[in-house]
């Protein structure tokens, strides 16, 4: 029985994706070669290259608009540092939303000086600061927009006269935004794009060459543009399996069509979560992620049986964070609404059980 996916990432995947980026494993372009064993310097993967890189902006409706982007290796985690490396000169502004903005904040330190503008650190990162001002001599303003750990997720985002940093890690490609409003977006693959391995970076150019350190060719923006994202062998599989993603996001009708999608699975799992008595939501309501549900077992009695039920249904991949404990149900866009349907099945039919 084919599972139902709810891994917060590596997570699931489009069926054709995979299927196809199989084939290519096999044979690349009915080549006689492995995608794996090709050069990235030949046409074919050139090609693929510059279709992702095309595609992304296209999705994202930048194409046009002075955006460059790049597929790096090294995790989101690597942006931490390169955002600070490329960008900060004296001061930035970092909104604390969870453990990842957290890091990155951490990162930044290491280079120079980084002001908290507004943290719900102390509620366990449950909620979404709001109201907070973003000085306009700042370097930039750095945000996340979905806590995946927490299950928060900003609607809005403030106004900002300077350059806006986004990690869009857990929720990239999965809502409409106006995403001029932002000057660098980064992203790891490994929610709605592809394997890990790889990571989005989508930058407007003319934020770049401000500041008078001298960054490592590896950790600098302008070498990885100026080299078409082949500074160095760039991750084939992981290139290629998220141009694959982003062509079905395309097929499907884009970020548009996928958005709808998205509200539908997020409303039938918080209905089930609010109108359950046994599971009590993680994360106050108006900030709630459409990418993680987080919620707890108000019973603990009662954990054995869920727990099984949910293996009988073949449900994987809901335990929550460590950090956080309870469950945690990641619905990335190739998750179906009849996943979505199964786990709340289940959840309902522990409540006649109790
Ligand atoms: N940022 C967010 C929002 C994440 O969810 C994650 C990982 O889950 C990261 C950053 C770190 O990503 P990576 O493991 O690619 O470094």
């Amino acid at each position: 029985m084919k599972k139902h996916n709810f891994s917060a990432g590596p997570c699931i995947l489009p069926q054709e994706v995979l299927l196809k980026a199989s084939e290519a494993v096999m044979d690349f372009n009915n080549e006689g070669l492995s995608l794996l064993e090709i050069s990235h310097r030949s046409k074919p993967f050139v090609d693929v290259m510059e279709k992702a890189r095309s595609l992304a902006l296209e999705l994202l409706g930048l194409e046009g608009k002075g955006y460059k982007a790049l597929f790096l290796q090294g995790g989101a985690s690597t942006q931490f540092l390169m955002v600070a490396l490329n960008l900060l000169e004296k001061r930035a502004g970092y909104l604390n939303t969870g453990t990842w903005s957290d890091k990155a904040i951490k990162e930044a330190k290491i280079y120079d000086d980084v002001y908290e503008v507004a943290s719900s650190k102390s509620a366990g990162f449950n909620y979404i600061p709001k109201g907070y001002d973003i000085p306009s001599d700042y370097d930039y303003f750095h945000c996340t927009s979905n806590n995946t750990i927490f299950g928060t997720q900003m609607k809005a985002f403030p106004k900002c006269d300077i350059p806006m940093v986004c990690d869009m890690s857990s929720d990239i490609f999965s809502r409409t935004l106006d995403f001029t409003k932002f000057d660098l977006i980064y992203a790891g693959a490994q929610k709605n794009m592809g394997p890990a391995g790889t990571t989005l970076v989508v930058i407007k150019e003319d934020i770049l060459g401000k500041v008078s350190r001298k960054i490592p060719s590896i950790m600098d923006y302008k070498q990885h543009i100026d080299k078409g994202s082949m500074y160095n062998t760039p991750p084939v599989f992981a290139v290629y399996t998220t141009m694959l993603t982003l062509e079905w996001l395309k097929n499907l009708g884009g970020i548009k069509a996928i958005e709808k999608v998205n509200e539908m699975k997020a409303r039938v799992m918080y209905s089930e979560i609010d109108l359950n008595p046994l599971f009590k939501g993680y994360s106050v309501k108006e900030d709630r992620s459409n990418m993680n549900a987080t919620f707890t077992l108000i019973n603990d009695n009662l954990k054995d049986t869920f727990e099984t039920m949910l293996k009988e249904a073949g449900i994987n991949g809901i335990n929550g964070h460590r950090s956080v404990g309870g469950y945690r149900a990641s619905m990335y866009n190739a998750l179906p609404l009849d996943s979505v349907k199964a786990l709340v099945e289940v959840m309902s039919e522990l409540e006649t059980k109790a």
